[in-house]
Formats: C-alpha cells, sequence, structure tokens
C-alpha cells in the first residue's frame, strides 16, 4: 500500500515526465501507474524485456484514448455520436461488445451497456451527483436496451438517442489482453491489478498459487478472505466502489436498467473468477444486478465461472469451484458454499 501511495506522489508531482519506474523484488519487476481512473499495477518474472513492461503503459493509455466515452475524440466517443449510420469499429472495440451482449443475454438484459444516458443522468459520468426526477428517469429508460445496438461484421450502429458505456467491461478486457501479450513475450507469471480487477497467470517464483484477497464491503482496511488461484481473472463489483448519500440514502453507481435507480438486490460485493478478464468483469456487474438467487442460476446454467456473493445480511455465499481454494478468517459473516 505504502509503495502504491508513494508511486501516486510521484505522479502527481512530475506529471510531464515519465512516470515509470520498475521496482524490484522476489524475482519480479513491476511498474505501478495511474491510467483509467484507477490505479494499475502490472508485476512480471523477470524474463519480460523493461521495454516491454513499459510500453504496457502507452497500450493502456492508447486504450483508454480509444475507448472511455468521455474522451471527445475517442472511437468510442464517434460510435455514440454518430446515430444515423453504421459506424466501422477497430477489433478491440467489436470484443468488448460482443461479450457485452453475451452477458446481457445471459442476464437477461441486468448487464447492459447502453446505460450511459442513465449514468449521466445520475451523475456519476462527472460527479455532480443528483437524484433524478421520475419522469427523468422514464424518459432516459427508453435509449437503454442492449437490443438497440446492432453489431456485425465490424460495424455498429445505435439506436437514435442510445449510448455505450464501456467501464463495466474494459478494465477486464485490457487486463486479459495484456496478461495474454506478456506472455506471449515469454512470461511464465505475472499477476495484474487493474484498479482491484485482479489478472493472473503461472505460478509464484515459489510454485505457489497466487493469494488474492476478497475486500470487507464493510470495512475498507479488512478482508472477508482469500482466493488461491492462478490462470485467471478475480474482479469484483460492489456498490461500495462509487456512491453518493443525499437524505440518508445511498446512491451507488451500479444501474438496474429495468428501474434506472441503482441496483438494490440485496447483495454488497460479486467477485467472479474466470478464465477471461471482460467475461468476469461484465459478469461481476451482471450479477450484481441480478442478485444472488438469479445469479446461482446462470452460475448453475454455464458452468465457466466461480462466485463470491457478499448479502446486505452479512452472508456469504461461494461456489462449489472454490472450495479448498477460498479461505477466510473472518468472524462477521456467514459462510456457505453453494452445490450444483
Ligand atoms: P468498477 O469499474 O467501478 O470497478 P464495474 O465493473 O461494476 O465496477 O462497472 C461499473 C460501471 O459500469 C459504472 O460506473 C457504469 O459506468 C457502468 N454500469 C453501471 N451499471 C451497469 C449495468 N447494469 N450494466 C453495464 N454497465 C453498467
Ligand atoms: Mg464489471
Amino acid at each position: 500500500m505504502i509503495l502504491v501511495m508513494s508511486f501516486f506522489f510521484i505522479l502527481s508531482s512530475c506529471s510531464s515526465q515519465s512516470p515509470l519506474y520498475i521496482s524490484r523484488k522476489d524475482g519480479m519487476s513491476t511498474v505501478s501507474f495511474l491510467a483509467m481512473d484507477t490505479i494499475l499495477t502490472i508485476s512480471v518474472d523477470n524474463q519480460v524485456a523493461d521495454k516491454k513492461l513499459k510500453n504496457t503503459y502507452d497500450e493502456i493509455q492508447k486504450f483508454e484514448n480509444a475507448y472511455s466515452a468521455y474522451i471527445t475524440d475517442s472511437e468510442l466517443y464517434k460510435v455514440n455520436h454518430n446515430l444515423s449510420e453504421k459506424t466501422e469499429i477497430s477489433d478491440d472495440l467489436y470484443n468488448q461488445i460482443l461479450i457485452s451482449q453475451k452477458v446481457s443475454k445471459m442476464t437477461d438484459g441486468a448487464f447492459d451497456i447502453t446505460v450511459l444516458p442513465l449514468i449521466r443522468l445520475w451523475g456519476f459520468s462527472d460527479g455532480e451527483y443528483k437524484v433524478p426526477a421520475l419522469n427523468e428517469i422514464s424518459e432516459t429508460l427508453k435509449t437503454v436496451g442492449y437490443e438497440k445496438i446492432h453489431l456485425d461484421e465490424q460495424t455498429v450502429l445505435l439506436t437514435q438517442g442510445s449510448n455505450i458505456d464501456l467501464g463495466a467491461v474494459a478494465k477486464g478486457y485490457i487486463g486479459q489482453k495484456i496478461a495474454d501479450e506478456l506472455q506471449k513475450e515469454g512470461s511464465d507469471f505475472g499477476i495484474l491489478s487493474l484498479g482491484g480487477n485482479m489478472q493472473l497467470y503461472g505460478n509464484k517464483a515459489d510454485g505457489s498459487n497466487w493469494n488474492i484477497a476478497i475486500q470487507d464491503p464493510l470495512d475498507e482496511s479488512s478482508i472477508v478472505g482469500i482466493i488461491s488461484t492462478t490462470d485467471c481473472s478475480v474482479i469484483t463489483s460492489g456498490s461500495y466502489q462509487r456512491y453518493f448519500i443525499e437524505e440518508n440514502i445511498v446512491y451507488h453507481h451500479i444501474l438496474d436498467p429495468k428501474t434506472g435507480y441503482p441496483a438494490d438486490s440485496g447483495l454488497i460485493s460479486v467477485t467472479i473468477v474466470a478464465r477471461d478478464g471482460a467475461y468476469a468483469d461484465a459478469l461481476s456487474t451482471g450479477l450484481f444486478v441480478t442478485g444472488l438467487e438469479k445469479g446461482i442460476e446462470i452460475w448453475k446454467e454455464y458452468k465457466d465461472f466461480e462466485a463470491v456473493f457478499i448479502t446486505v445480511n452479512n452472508e456469504i455465499y461461494i461456489t462449489e469451484g472454490l472450495k479448498g481454494r477460498f479461505s477466510s478468517e473472518s468472524e462477521s459473516y456467514l459462510f456457505e458454499y453453494i452445490y450444483k
């Protein structure tokens, strides 16, 4: 933590110079920087050339500049503002929309990247938070719906008024892409943290698995447990990550595309463990919206991910596949495994 904090200060004090400094410890090289609205830390075995490791910074900046809905010359911005005709899109944008559409179908629209107009309405786009009027919400809801995205052969067309926000899938997508590239460069093991989205491959230098802590949603300085794993992504969505309070009511940033309000599904955090980063990222947001019961149904149907659900009633539900890989010393929660 102290290391991350000191990076933060180095970055903010010399923003015009290259912010990249490689630290070396336990046979690993690490870079850490700010991008995509968060702190990113990438640690790899020493087989990766310093240049390649430093390149990850440029790559992520380029990615952000292309796929942020808020940067006015981004590729995504163009798509959002070209509503009369099809827009040709890059492979990365195509892939992100494709996986998003898949998770929308899996979750019956609980995951939906067309929530951007709602995100703006609530002020989560610029921090000017406000509780919208009922009629504003119902008007805005007319533009929301994943079926309003027409994706084909590398082009996309949005139904008039609809806008895409990749905030729930982009970090998982780029984390996976960079992890894949590092491995192609000959890296045997690595761990990437993109604002808490974890991407893992190989085993630590001592041969053991990576241990990923799951934060206690009720206490920033505590954890609820540890998942020991590798060759996958471990991604959490939680209502505690971004929110505002008005008249004692907490409004958080994961919205239910059916109601237009922050999802109120009885969950405060969902962690997904899956092979692919974009899939895990989208699913963690999606299952946060569906809630526990529907989330378990989806898990039973698809069988290609594991999950840790934390409810507002201090219960933690862990899917069967994490048995033996999840451990906890927390006494604040009731733990239960879910079986197929
Ligand atoms: P974070 O990126 O904050 O760690 P998430 O991956 O859960 O968390 O993404 C949350 C972001 O996704 C929101 O800030 C918003 O931009 C967008 N979003 C909110 N609700 C939904 C939803 N139901 N489906 C898809 N994207 C959403
Ligand atoms: Mg997500």
